[in-house]
């Protein structure tokens, strides 16, 4: 009897070790993660307060700051600066950073930079936004990035961003986030009431005319738009005109969560890819000790609308910050090349959030080789119009394995989708870059679902990378 179980198993064992591709083998990262499981909880903690507090670039930028100074970073002013071991961050007209550790080696010799950026999917609000309907106050929107439109309607939206005036004041807007705030609603119809809708397809549920949230609905004498403009000018002291130099945006007043019995996921607005930039900013500000090779973060703006802009991936400020430090180091022996040479040898690691296998819609992965959430950080390959070069793959797959970080790979199905991210810009500089990121559930929705475990990861990795 003995030996006929010893013999079953043998030949169980025998067949798991021939029978399935090393893939099939691997086990999620949670498993053998009991030492580790105390130091989750408490970065995790921390990147849910980081999510808490922001709600696009601007405030992201802010934040960013205050991790950094806390960290003993100074802004950069001047060329004197620019020493080994100084801790330094370049802002870039209040919606872009770029954060560095001067190495010991010079900045021609190599950099490790982390590139990510920090906007998100979200709605703005258009240049001449007040109109009425139906007695009530509505704000015209346009959506910014690739969003799934009904999934923004009948969730609370905070109301984020900044007003400009002719008379030189910037005003700061945050509303709908304070428990007693009020909050703006998109308004679905009843299905007592929608049989006409009823056909719409999928992806125009909402049409993008349609995602207009109700801001007042107490009429004076003079109307309900003059009563909410009144409410509006006695909060920021604005005119209606002032909305066309304004950059206002309505995103989900829905605080970051714990997901799951167990507590092993994080449901929150704004993960792509503040998963990855708050990851970046954590790694550098917890650098301790010297670096021989410049260590910097790089956090971008506008990247859900193509890169766009002064402040966008595919503006030379990257460039402009490479070329202050490489001609601060040569003095006067700078030239051009220096900083040809200076992006020549830097390894970039462009981080961003991808599409994990959904267990409701399986068949939308090819899942060979999809990511899975809690099977450690993603290597992406094949991404839209961009892929590392292999070798520069093999040098970070090492990486990993020396430090014992789960990783896996990720490519979207065939003719099925994809996704783009910044390490295009920066490759196109002649930097060697890899896409590298974590799977995340439900992206681009008002409420996208992490691993507290990748994102962990992720930091451990970002940790080695730069030493
Ligand atoms: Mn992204
Ligand atoms: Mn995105």
């Amino acid at each position: 009897m003995k030996a006929l179980v010893c013999i079953v198993l043998l030949f169980v064992v025998e067949l798991s070790a021939s029978g399935q591709s090393v893939w099939q083998g691997k086990r999620s990262s949670w498993l053998g993660a009991e030492n580790q499981k105390n130091d989750i909880g408490i970065y995790n903690e921390e990147y849910k307060k980081f999510l808490g507090n922001v709600t696009t670039e601007l405030t992201s930028t802010s934040e960013a700051i205050k991790i950094l100074e806390s960290a003993g970073f100074n802004e950069f002013k001047d060329d004197a600066q620019i020493q080994s071991g100084a801790k330094l961050y370049f802002v870039n007209r209040e919606r872009a950073i770029i954060a560095a550790i001067i190495g010991t080696k010079l900045l021609t010799a190599g950099s490790r930079l982390i590139a990510a950026h920090h906007d998100s999917p979200r709605i703005d609000v258009k240049a001449r936004p007040l109109y009425e309907s139906s007695g009530f106050a509505l704000m015209q929107t346009i959506y910014y990035g690739g969003i799934k439109k009904y999934q923004w309607a009948n969730i609370p939206l905070m109301m984020t961003g900044r007003i400009d005036t002719k008379d030189g004041r910037r005003i700061d807007v945050s509303l709908g986030a304070k428990p007693d705030d009020p909050v703006f609603v998109i308004a679905d119809v009843a299905p007592h009431s929608d049989a006409p809708l009823r056909d719409r397809k999928y992806t125009g549920v909402f049409d993008g005319e349609e995602l207009d949230p109700i801001v007042g609905s107490i009429p004076s004498e003079k109307g309900v738009l003059t009563e909410t403009m009144h409410h509006i000018a006695a909060l920021y002291g604005i005119s209606e005109e002032d909305f066309v130099s304004a950059e206002i945006s309505f995103v989900p007043a829905i605080p970051p969560r714990d997901a799951g019995f167990d507590r092993g996921l994080i449901a929150a607005y704004g993960q792509d890819d503040r998963l990855c930039s708050f990851a970046a900013l954590r790694a550098l500000a917890d650098i301790k000790s010297a670096v021989e090779l410049t260590a910097i973060v790089y956090l971008t703006d506008n990247e859900e609308t193509g890169s766009v802009n002064n402040t966008g991936a595919q503006s030379s400020f990257l460039t402009n910050t490479y070329a202050t430090i490489a001609e601060a180091q040569t003095s006067a022996k700078f030239n051009e090349n220096a900083t040809r040479r200076a992006l020549r040898n830097a390894l970039v690691v462009s981080a961003d959030v991808n599409d994990a296998i959904n267990p409701l819609f399986m068949g939308l992965s090819e899942p060979t080789n999809a990511a899975r959430l809690g099977y450690g950080i993603s290597i992406k390959r094949y991404g839209r119009s961009f892929d590392a070069n292999s070798e520069i793959i093999a040098k970070i797959r090492k990486m990993l394995d020396d430090n014992r970080i789960p990783w896996q790979t990720a490519s979207y199905k065939v003719e099925s989708g994809g996704g783009g991210t910044i390490g295009g810009f920066m490759s196109r500089e002649n930097m060697e870059v890899i896409d590298v990121g974590v799977p995340i559930l439900s992206m681009h929705s008002t409420y996208e679902i992490s691993s507290k475990i990748d994102a962990w990861n992720l930091y451990r990795f970002f940790g080695v990378f730069f030493r």
